[in-house]
C-alpha cells in the first residue's frame, strides 16, 4: 500500500504546525514562523484570540449542535448582525466557502425559476482565473482547466468572460443569462482587484436586464480589505454575496447573503445543511463579527494596509529584477513578481520562517492576521528583506 492515510491531494510542505501564538505558528520541532498567510485569509484574529476561544469554549459546554428543524436564537442573532451591517436582508449559513458559493448559484437560478420569472435564465457569467471552490458546481464556474481534469462532465450553466472586461461581459448576455458571479478582488488568481468601472458596469447591466449580481467575497470579505465587505469600496451593492474564510476566524463557517428580492426562490424545503449555522459555529461567527465589524477596527486595517503597502512599494524598488508591482486593498496584498513566485515563497518559508501564499499570475499573497501590530510588521519586512537579499532565482529547467 503506498497511498497515505491522508488522501494525497495536497502537496504538503515540511512545516508541521502544532501550536499558534497570536501571529506566529510553532511547528513540531519548535521552529517559529511569522504567519502572513493566516490559513489563507482565515485567522483574522490570529491564533490565540481570547474572545474567540472563550466564545467557542463556552458554547461547546452549553450547546454544540442542534438540527435546523428547531428555532435558532444563535443563528438569528448572527444573521441579524450581518443584515444590519450589509446590503443583505437574509442569510443562509454554511460550513465552507464552496457551499456558500453553491447557495449563491442556487439562489440566482431560483430567482428566475419562479412563476413570474424567466425559467430559461439558468446561466451565470463567470470570469477567467476565478476561484470559487472545489465542488462540482464551483469548479464548473471556473475556467481553470487544472481543476476540471479528471472530473468531467462539468455542470452546465456557466459561461466564461475575461476578468475586468466589461464590453465582453455585456456581449455575452443572452436570453439564458441569469447573472454574474465574480470576485471583486481575485484571490487565488493573484490579488487582482476589479476596476471601479467594471463593478459599476456589471451592476448597471444587472439592473438593465433583471440579472443577479452575485459576489464571491469568500477571500476578500470580513474586514480583510478594510471595509466589512469589499463591495462597499466600489460604491455598489450586490444581490447575493458568498462569504466564508475569515468569518469564523478559524472555525469552519460560511454564509450566503441576499436581498429579499434575490432570495424569493429560497423558500421552505428548497435548501438545507445539517451543520450549517449550528450554535457552535454561530458563537465563533459572533465573536469574529463583534471584534471586526466596527469603525475603529476597520480603520486600523486600512491604516496598517496603507503602511505595509507604502513600505512594500519602497522595498520592491531595491529589487527591480525580482518584483514588478504591489496590488490589492487593505490587508489583502499581492506582490507581482517578474520571476516565478512559487520558489520565492518556498525560500521565504524554508529559509526565513516567513509564511505567505503563492497565487496565480506569479503573485505572492500577503495575508496577515488583521490584528498584527508594529512588531509583526517590522518582523515581516526584516524577513522579506533578508529573503530577497539571499534569493537566487532558480535556473529555468
Ligand atoms: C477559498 C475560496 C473559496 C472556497 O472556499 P472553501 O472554504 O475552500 O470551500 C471560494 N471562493 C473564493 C474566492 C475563495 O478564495
Amino acid at each position: 500500500m503506498s497511498i497515505t492515510p491522508l488522501m494525497p491531494v495536497y502537496p504538503r510542505c515540511g512545516v508541521r504546525p502544532v501550536r499558534g501564538e497570536h501571529c506566529h505558528l510553532i511547528d513540531e520541532d519548535g521552529t517559529r514562523y511569522l504567519d502572513f498567510a493566516s490559513g489563507i485569509a482565515v485567522n483574522l484574529l490570529g491564533h490565540s484570540h481570547e474572545g474567540l476561544i472563550g466564545a467557542i469554549q463556552q458554547q461547546a459546554a452549553t450547546l454544540m449542535h442542534v438540527s435546523n428543524l428547531y428555532g435558532s436564537p444563535q443563528g438569528e442573532e448572527l444573521a441579524r448582525k450581518l443584515v444590519d451591517k450589509t446590503f443583505a436582508d437574509t442569510v443562509f449559513f454554511t460550513n465552507s466557502g464552496a457551499e456558500a458559493v453553491e447557495t449563491a448559484i442556487k439562489t440566482a437560478r431560483a430567482y428566475h425559476q419562479q412563476e413570474d420569472g424567466d425559467a430559461q435564465r439558468t446561466e451565470l457569467i463567470t470570469f477567467t482565473n476565478a476561484f470559487h471552490g472545489r465542488t462540482m458546481a464551483t469548479i464548473s464556474a471556473s475556467n481553470q482547466e487544472k481543476m476540471h481534469k479528471g472530473f468531467q462532465p462539468l455542470l452546465p450553466g456557466f459561461k466564461y468572460c475575461e476578468f475586468d472586461d466589461l464590453d465582453m461581459a455585456k456581449s455575452l448576455i443572452g436570453p439564458q443569462t441569469a447573472g454574474f458571479l465574480v470576485e471583486p478582488i481575485q484571490g487565488e488568481g493573484g490579488i487582482r482587484p476589479a476596476s471601479d468601472a467594471f463593478m459599476h458596469g456589471l451592476r448597471d447591466l444587472c439592473d438593465e436586464h433583471d440579472l443577479m449580481l452575485a459576489l464571491d467575497e469568500v477571500q476578500c470579505g470580513v474586514a480583510r480589505t478594510g471595509t466589512l465587505y469589499a463591495y462597499e469600496q466600489y460604491g455598489i451593492e450586490p444581490d447575493i454575496l458568498a462569504t466564508a474564510k475569515g468569518i469564523g476566524g478559524g472555525f469552519p463557517l460560511g454564509a450566503c447573503l441576499a436581498t429579499e428580492k434575490a432570495a424569493r426562490g429560497m423558500v421552505f424545503g428548497t435548501h438545507g445543511s445539517t451543520y450549517g449555522g449550528n450554535p457552535l459555529a454561530m458563537a465563533a461567527g459572533m465573536a469574529v463579527m463583534t471584534a471586526v465589524a466596527n469603525d475603529e477596527f476597520l480603520a486600523e486595517v486600512r491604516e496598517k494596509g496603507e503602511r505595509i503597502r507604502t513600505r512594500l512599494e519602497q522595498f520592491i524598488g531595491n529589487y527591480p529584477d525580482l518584483f514588478e508591482l504591489v496590488r490589492g486593498k487593505g490587508l489583502m496584498l499581492g506582490i507581482k513578481m517578474k520571476v516565478e513566485s512559487r520558489p520565492f515563497f518556498v525560500h521565504l518559508r524554508d529559509h526565513h520562517q516567513l509564511l505567505t501564499v503563492a497565487a496565480g499570475d506569479n503573485t505572492l499573497r500577503v495575508l496577515p492576521p488583521l490584528v498584527i501590530g508594529d512588531a509583526e510588521i517590522d518582523e515581516f519586512f526584516d524577513k522579506l528583506s533578508a529573503g530577497a537579499a539571499s534569493y537566487k532565482v532558480p535556473e529555468a529547467a
